[in-house]
């Protein structure tokens, strides 16, 4: 195929994806050349052409012409067919198509369009005349071409700002210390849950978490040391969830909360006691505290959401249970008063 191509223009590599680019489908070699001539002083025009039909719609699509010239009476190949074949290809669907004929009969002019060509002219054409249809049959591809590459980039650049908002919604839920959810993602799905609770009259359970003498710890081993174990009580919380719903924030410095939804008092005992005895049981040294580990103290409080009550009531409840727990001595679950407006 690529021996049947000349180039009659410099060479396509490096220019531009728009140039004019002129495909004559042929078997002269005569028309060839005296086409050839008629464009060839033309500094914006790229000439090339193919002798074989039976290649001319691949050296097409390889080629991507901004304009076809095709010769209806071809060895082996009737022009209207590979028209159509032309047409067939998604990658050349478009592009303009010339028919070139020494016929000059108004039904085969008429059938030429009706097989998807965009001109007729008949041979040899008035160089003139061949230069100003080449040029505008091109140039609204070219249009065409720009107006897609276009309007591809603008679906790309959505396509990568969408993501980015989504990247971006995540990065807003997210604690940028442990890579749990954060205060603002809690507020969120407590207000949800509470919903939803409430509709499908479901308990929900709230766990506030707070890491026992961690000033201390700090005080002693610093900074650094004070997030990393910030960061390992993270991964231990969030280690004991078990449902997609169940979820696991920092709710400020060293407390945690987690959200239970549709689990009752006794399932979220289960889970704070579990919770508690994972982090004791990292024995992460503490020589400011008797025990001489991190522990950790929760509140515990369960409610069956209704409009009697309030998700802040919630709140309330697991953090004066939270408060029982530190004043009882740290390193324990403590469970809040039954909320006298509801049971759990
Ligand atoms: P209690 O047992 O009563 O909870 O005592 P505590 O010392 O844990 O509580 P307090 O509220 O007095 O101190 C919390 C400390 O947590 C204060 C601060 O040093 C530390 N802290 C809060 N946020 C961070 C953080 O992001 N990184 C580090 N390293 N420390 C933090
Ligand atoms: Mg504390
Ligand atoms: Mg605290």
């Amino acid at each position: 195929m690529q021996d049947d191509i000349r180039a009659g223009a410099p060479a396509a590599a490096g220019a531009s994806p728009f140039r004019v680019r002129v495909l004559l489908v042929d078997d002269q070699l005569i028309i060839i050349e005296a086409i050839r001539r008629m464009l060839s002083d033309q500094d914006d025009i790229e000439f090339h052409y193919t002798t074989d039909a039976a290649k001319a719609v691949d050296t097409a699509e390889q080629l991507q012409p901004t304009v076809v010239l095709q010769d209806l009476v071809m060895p082996g190949a009737d022009g209207f067919s590979l028209i159509k074949s032309y047409r067939e290809r998604a990658s050349l669907r478009d592009v303009p198509i010339i028919v070139l004929s020494a016929k000059d009969e108004p039904k085969l002019k008429a059938h030429g369009f009706s097989v998807g060509a965009n001109d007729y002219l008949t041979k040899l054409p008035d160089r003139l005349e061949l230069l100003a249809r080449v040029r505008y049959h091109s140039a609204s591809h070219i249009t065409r071409l720009q107006r897609d590459e276009a309007f591809r980039f603008l679906r790309e650049s959505q396509q990568n700002l969408a993501l980015a908002n989504i990247e971006l919604q995540k990065m807003a839920a997210l604690d940028s210390l442990t890579g749990i959810a954060n205060r603002r993602r809690f507020d969120e799905a407590l207000r949800t849950e509470w919903q939803r609770g409430q509709r499908d009259k479901k308990p929900l359970s709230l766990l506030m978490c707070d890491i026992d003498s961690f000033k201390a710890y700090n005080d002693t081993f610093g900074h650094l040391p004070g997030d990393l174990c910030l960061k390992k009580t993270a991964a231990v919380l969030t280690e004991h969830l078990k449902r997609p719903a169940d979820l696991a924030v920092r709710y400020g410095g060293e407390e945690f909360a987690i959200l239970l939804p549709e689990t009752d008092l006794e399932g979220a005992l289960v889970v704070a006691g579990a919770c508690r005895a994972h982090l004791e049981a990292l024995a992460m040294e503490n020589p400011t505290v008797p025990s001489g580990i991190v522990t950790l103290s929760i509140g515990v409080a369960s409610v069956v959401p209704s409009k009697d009550s309030s998700a802040e009531q919630l709140v309330a409840r697991a953090d004066k249970a939270l408060y029982a727990a530190k004043t009882e001595g740290r390193n324990r679950v403590c469970k809040a008063d039954i909320d006298s407006r509801t049971t759990t």
